[in-house]
């Protein structure tokens, strides 16, 4: 067989495959990105091609297949991010995970953290989790018996009561097998393919070397997530709220329009993206204009899809009625009008003033600009003594 033919058959078996997105959660340390390389291996670049490697690194997406006598899936993960603190509001504002992964580092137990990536995913309904209770190679069996209680308390009448808890050593590789068995079984929600294409940008970079020829030159290369919709290699796609330009001290942003090069699924190069798992998305795009990030938080669809831009949002909203993660309960008061609150839609974070409260509706005027998805969810978080706590969720309107 030649090169040509074998590319070939794994663009038709990765296209054909279900996919699983899903979010590690849980308290700073407790193991997440150690646990996530344990799961998907290391990458080992022996023999790929410049493309694929830069896509690769750069996107610091961990995905694997997984396989068992009667099934097959490509598993992609979330981690979280280096701001640990914006993840549950993070969660909360995108829907993008199927399943969770919990960690609880067995040695500390229950953590601020642990509580309220739990509240978002209840919030979100992502009631698919596996619990583990990770660094048992630390403990004591007494100790680990003590923690296994600790969580079987906490999740009691939550979303996360039936989890199955698996005791794990991400370091010393203990029970690593029982989390894959439970990746294949979790059970895959129905895909939104006939809605307009929602591809939401999480990271941009240019993947080009120092001194590549230009004729050899790759264009700026989109990473992020199909939410919904069909997007296939030469779609002429327009990204919002695109570049952010500066005149006379006023801010404007640019809609982007290109074209699609390429489609690579992890180091999979695939003609047709269909939604779940993480892409990376090769345009014709001047690198200029995707280098270091600078599309994080925009969303592309085909030309003309998507809604204008707005700094005038209106939602629906809904509190929680105390705030979670500390250690007495605090009550959440409601919203007032006036009040600075930090939102996420999707992959963009912004802060907005409450200009007009309507019941449970509420009228923002938001310092950096949303592409308004109608639908689309929005995690509200509120500064209390110097940090942004979770107190809600909304939907766009
Ligand atoms: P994250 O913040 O949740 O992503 O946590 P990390 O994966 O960065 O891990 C934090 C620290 O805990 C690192 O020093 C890891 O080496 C260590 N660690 C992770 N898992 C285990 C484990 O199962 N046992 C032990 N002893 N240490 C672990
Ligand atoms: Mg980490």
């Amino acid at each position: 067989m030649t090169k040509q033919i074998q590319t070939k058959s794994t663009i038709v078996d990765i296209e054909k495959l279900e996919m699983l997105n899903v979010g590690m959660v849980g308290h700073i340390d407790h193991g997440k990105t150690t646990l996530l390389s344990k799961i998907t291996g290391k990458f080992t670049d022996t023999h790929s091609e410049e493309l694929k490697r830069g896509i690769t690194i750069k996107l610091g997406y961990a995905d694997i297949i997984l396989e068992n006598k009667d099934k097959k899936r490509y598993v992609s993960f979330i981690d979280c991010p280096g701001h640990e603190m914006l993840m549950a509001t993070m969660l909360s504002g995108a829907a993008l995970i199927d399943a969770a992964i919990l960690l609880v580092a067995a040695n500390e137990g229950i953590k601020p953290q642990t509580k309220e990536h739990l509240i978002a995913l209840q919030a979100k309904k992502v009631n698919k989790i596996l619990i583990v209770q990770n660094k048992i190679d630390l403990v004591t069996r007494e100790k680990a018996i003590e923690n296994f209680n600790e969580i079987k308390k906490f999740i009691k009448g939550t979303i996360a009561e039936n989890a199955p808890i698996i005791p794990v050593s991400a370091q010393q590789e203990i029970n690593i097998d029982k989390i894959k068995e439970f990746l294949l079984d979790v059970k895959i929600p129905q895909r939104d393919l006939n809605s307009k294409p929602e591809f939401l940008i999480a990271r941009s970079f240019d993947i080009n070397r120092p001194g590549t020829d230009i004729k050899n030159l790759h264009g700026g290369v989109l990473g992020g997530i199909l939410k919904k919709g069909e997007l296939k290699v030469g779609d002429e796609i327009e990204i919002k709220p695109g570049i952010a330009e500066t005149q006379a001290h006023q801010l404007s942003y640019h809609t982007i329009k290109t074209k699609i090069v390429s489609i690579f699924r992890g180091n999979n190069p695939i003609n047709k993206a269909t939604p779940g798992g993480s892409l990376a998305i090769e345009t014709e795009l001047d690198n200029i204009l995707t280098k270091s990030d600078s599309l994080s938080g925009c969303a592309a669809s085909l030309i003309g899809s998507l809604p204008e831009i707005t700094t005038a949002l209106k939602l629906k909203y809904y509190l929680f009625s105390s705030l979670v993660g500390g250690e007495k309960e605090v009550k959440i008061e409601e919203l007032k009008l006036s009040e600075m609150i930090m939102l996420s839609v999707n992959t963009t974070t912004t802060v907005g003033q409450i200009k007009k409260i309507d019941k449970k509706n509420i009228d923002l005027s938001l310092r950096i600009p949303v592409v308004p998805i109608k639908g689309d969810s929005v995690g509200i978080a509120r500064n209390i003594r110097g940090h942004w706590r979770l107190i809600g969720f909304g939907e766009i309107v």
